[in-house]
């Protein structure tokens, strides 16, 4: 039973990963260049986590999901969305208005089916891991267990060998994924989470500011100190 890691390089799926790692093996890491502006720091970053874990690591490019984003995460001439710390949890304001702005058409669900081309080759039983997390399911649709049971039944029609996907930190917050990082020892110097791709990490963008709450929340002031 193979396992194929979808690996962007950042905190929840660097925690996926080590979750899974606990109970199983790895055999692959994929990680999608699709021209984010973060695509350098990110390839970087999966490529040495890959390597921190012994995973085999493949990079896909996708430069037809670039042409056809729009948004500020993919599109340099737009600035990205600010988002403060106390509008994190403003699920009707600020923090969906923020991903709107970064929003990728069928993310997920590309990655998702591409990822399955290679677990289907990989053998019976084959499992796509994948970093999805509670917190962003509420503005990120593609982030919900909703969406997950409903790929592994269009996988029951669009691949053979069952391959099936899972999420080890679809059940928590960014909160509970740090605490689980840190339990497992993840690298999190490795790890790149900012939308921008800069020299160091912004620390105002969305994903900068949830992995910092988390850090806090979890008193990791030392890492706090050392990433940001
Ligand atoms: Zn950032």
């Amino acid at each position: 039973m193979a396992g194929v890691v979808l690996l962007s390089g950042g905190l929840d799926s660097t925690v996926a990963l080590a979750l899974y790692l606990e109970k199983n093996s790895l055999d692959l890491a994929l990680t999608f260049d699709y021209g984010q502006r973060a695509s350098r720091n990110e390839l970087a970053a999966a490529q040495s986590i890959a390597e921190f874990y012994d995973i085999r690591h493949q990079i896909v490019s996708i430069p037809f999901l670039q042409e056809q984003t729009h948004s500020a995460l993919v599109n340099r001439s737009k600035a990205l969305p600010r988002v403060e710390g106390h509008e994190l949890d403003d699920l009707q304001g600020q923090a969906l208005e923020s991903a709107r702005q970064v929003w990728v058409p069928n993310r997920n669900g590309l990655f998702l089916n591409i990822a399955a081309v290679f677990a289907e080759n990989m053998g019976e039983g084959s499992v796509l891991i994948t970093g999805f997390n509670n917190e962003e399911a509420a503005t990120f649709p593609d982030n919900s267990q909703e969406f997950m049971d409903a790929m592994n039944r269009c996988f029951t029609f669009s691949t053979q060998n069952n391959v099936i996907v899972v999420s080890p930190t679809s059940i928590y917050s960014k909160k509970e994924i740090v605490r689980e990082g840190l339990r497992l020892h993840v690298p999190f110097e490795h790890i790149w989470s900012c939308y921008e791709s800069g020299d160091r990490v912004c620390g105002q963008c969305e994903s900068c500011q949830r992995l910092k709450r988390g850090l806090v929340y979890n008193d990791a002031h030392g890492l706090i100190r050392e990433l940001f």
